[in-house]
């Protein structure tokens, strides 16, 4: 008996260690990015609709990591915490999700303004987690991801991905189907709880060409 318990102990190490290990190089590929013209269009993008950033200068990090064509967002219009380097692509789809999807569902549907974001970072240099197959680079590897956990409102209450994304709320629940609705046709890659455990507590928004949303 004792031997089998161990043998289940370690098999379900090694199942943990399989995804949470630190990300692993990749085979190298060169950091490929939006073009200067790309970005140059994209951060004149940014300034026509008032947001306020720091261009980031470009620089590679770790194989398969690095900053092309980023910024630091500054002032978007609402506050939001935790985000650093973001690729300016990925930047106008959030700025453009937040004002236009998530800050009228926050007033329409739940009657309070959105105070503020509750972000859990973009940049990252690390493999994706909890999918299968071999270790890949997240998107967060090139600042090409948000991720969000919750929304705060002017009235004080927290709408938190991990407790209330299945709110048994009828209106909590049509404020997470508005706002996951524009984001997949804003983003390429947008995966919520309904997607893996490793995604319970946050929306993972990336400005690619997947066209996946779950
Ligand atoms: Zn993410």
């Amino acid at each position: 008996m004792r031997i089998i318990v161990s043998v289940l102990v370690l098999a379900l190490l090694a199942a943990y260690g399989r995804t949470e290990r630190p990300a692993q190089p990749t085979p190298s590929r060169p950091l490929v990015g939006p073009s200067v013209r790309e970005t140059a269009q994209c951060l004149a993008d940014l300034r026509e609709i008032g947001v306020a950033y720091r261009v980031l200068p470009d620089k590679e990090t770790g194989p398969g990591c690095g900053l092309v064509g980023t910024a630091q967002l500054v002032e978007i219009g609402v506050p939001v915490n935790n985000l650093t380097a973001v690729r300016c692509g990925e930047a106008r789809a959030f700025v453009g999700w937040i004002r236009n999807a998530v800050a009228p569902a926050a007033y329409q549907i739940l009657g309070s303004e959105l105070a503020r974001v509750d972000s859990m970072g973009s940049y990252a240099c690390r493999n994706t987690v909890g999918t299968a197959g071999p270790a890949r680079r997240s998107g967060h590897a090139i600042a090409n991801a948000i991720d969000v956990g919750g929304f705060v409102l002017k009235d004080g209450r927290r709408i938190s991905v991990l407790t209330d994304y299945r709110s048994v709320d009828p209106q909590v629940a049509a404020f997470w189907r508005a706002i996951h609705t524009s984001a997949c046709k804003r983003f390429g890659t947008v995966l919520s709880p309904d997607y893996n455990a490793a995604h319970q507590n946050h929306l993972h928004l990336e400005d690619d060409s997947a066209n996946f949303c779950r």
